[in-house]
């Protein structure tokens, strides 16, 4: 029977209903599912997992509000789409991220937390940065001077951050000039101090020395009459391994996104989190290579006996990690398969002497489905650090769920 397009649409969104979608994600999922998705990969965020994990983040920082960092585009997972949901959350005391535009991206898509700045920004998108009520660091003196300036010309209060640098040595201003900057921000009446914020290194025994100039500078200002504004210090790995480091808000990344901030820390049994994504993409050629054939520009796979190879549309430059092919499996139609070849936009994946699998079935390459499959169960597989598989390129498209 002939279908009108109508009919059609409805059916391949009856199809989708188990996944349960968000009305801001109704349209574009049939976009996807009738246009052009079936050739590219794709990320899906799950709503109540990103919310689970912050209940959790919750109980580990023993109810202190929580400042999201989306920095790197929310480790690749869609920055904006992110803080969307995390928005609604009444623990998110805030999101944090490092390039200016992505405030402004985030503002106009209604998100309405506060968002600090902890990176520099760009003169020709300070007034929007002013007008959008972002808060700016303040990182150098040479950030002070800019910030100054701007707000002369603009003639509005400016939220600012005082960021301080206690002993990473990349970001801040040394913690020894903290207070002789923090008299000069008092003397514009145009900036408020509305957070102060340094970052802990991992080692313990460092990280304790810097809460302890961490909490002198506080101190300090506090007895000076500077407001110092909400205090935060902690990322992930802190915020687990060290409780004094909580002040009055936590900041984490990763464990956001359900990942633990390294592969043996034992308070994950304590705080499961849950896999908040999943990235898919279709297989778009089989093939059935002979024994002896190879695949790769190294020949890096060898084929032993007749095997089928199926091709998946992404590869390193899409920001999926390259050590998959040292024994990541992916999940297709129910069953694990192995990576075999990762290329800049190709990755292959060994089907074994008899497939049932056709061009256009959708693997899913991370996902909550298997142990393998998730963001731990890869790192553990390619041996790769717990940050590495999340690096995925802007281009790949988002779709939120409300949940998988
Ligand atoms: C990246 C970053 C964080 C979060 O780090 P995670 O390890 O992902 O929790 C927190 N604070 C600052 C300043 C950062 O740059």
């Amino acid at each position: 029977m002939k279908q009108n397009r109508r009919q059609f649409i409805y059916k391949s969104f009856a199809g989708l209903t188990a996944m349960v979608i968000s009305p801001h994600v109704f349209s574009y999922s049939l976009f996807q599912k009738n246009k052009s998705y079936d050739s590219k990969p794709w990320i899906e965020l799950s709503e109540a997992a990103y919310l689970y994990n912050v209940s959790q983040i919750s109980k580990m920082a023993k109810g202190k509000p929580i400042i999201a960092v989306l920095k790197n585009n929310a480790y690749g997972l869609g920055d904006v789409q992110v803080a969307r949901i995390l928005n609604n959350s009444s623990s998110i005391a805030g999101i944090a991220i490092v390039k200016d535009e992505r405030a402004i991206a985030m503002r106009n898509e209604g998100v309405s937390k506060p968002i600090l700045l902890m990176g520099d920004f760009d003169s020709v998108i300070a007034n929007a940065l002013v007008e959008k009520e972002i808060t700016l660091s303040i990182f150098s003196k040479d950030s002070l001077k800019k910030i100054n300036t701007l707000a002369k010309e603009t003639n509005k209060a400016i939220k600012v951050a005082l960021y301080i640098d206690t002993g990473l040595g990349r970001m801040g201003i040394p913690y020894k000039e903290t207070i002789r900057i923090a008299e000069e921000i008092k003397k514009n009446d145009k900036l408020s101090i509305t957070q102060t914020f340094s970052t802990l290194t991992t080692p313990k025994d460092f990280a304790k020395e810097q809460i302890q100039r961490f909490e002198s500078i506080t101190n300090e200002l506090n007895e000076k009459g500077i407001s110092t504004g909400i205090k935060h210090l902690a990322p992930s790995y802190s915020l687990l391994d060290l409780p004094q480091s909580h002040q009055e808000a936590v900041r984490p990344g990763i464990l956001l996104h359900g990942s633990f901030p390294s592969v043996k820390m034992e308070e994950a049994k304590q705080f499961p989190l849950k896999v908040t994504y999943r990235l898919k993409a279709p297989v778009i050629r089989l093939e059935k290579l002979k024994a002896g054939d190879t695949i790769g520009f190294s020949r890096f796979y060898k084929i032993n006996k007749d095997e089928w190879i199926a091709t998946l549309p992404l590869g390193w430059a899409d920001g999926y990690d390259s050590g998959a092919e040292n024994g990541a499996m992916v999940l297709l139609n129910g069953k694990l398969y192995r990576v075999v070849n990762v290329n800049a936009s190709h990755t292959n994946i060994s089907l074994g002497a008899k497939t049932k699998i056709k061009v256009g079935d959708i693997a899913t390459l991370i996902g909550p489905e298997r142990p393998e499959i998730t963001p731990e169960g890869f790192g553990k597989l390619v041996k790769g650090h717990n940050y590495l598989q999340i690096n995925y390129k802007e281009s790949i498209p988002k779709k939120t769920y409300e949940t998988f």
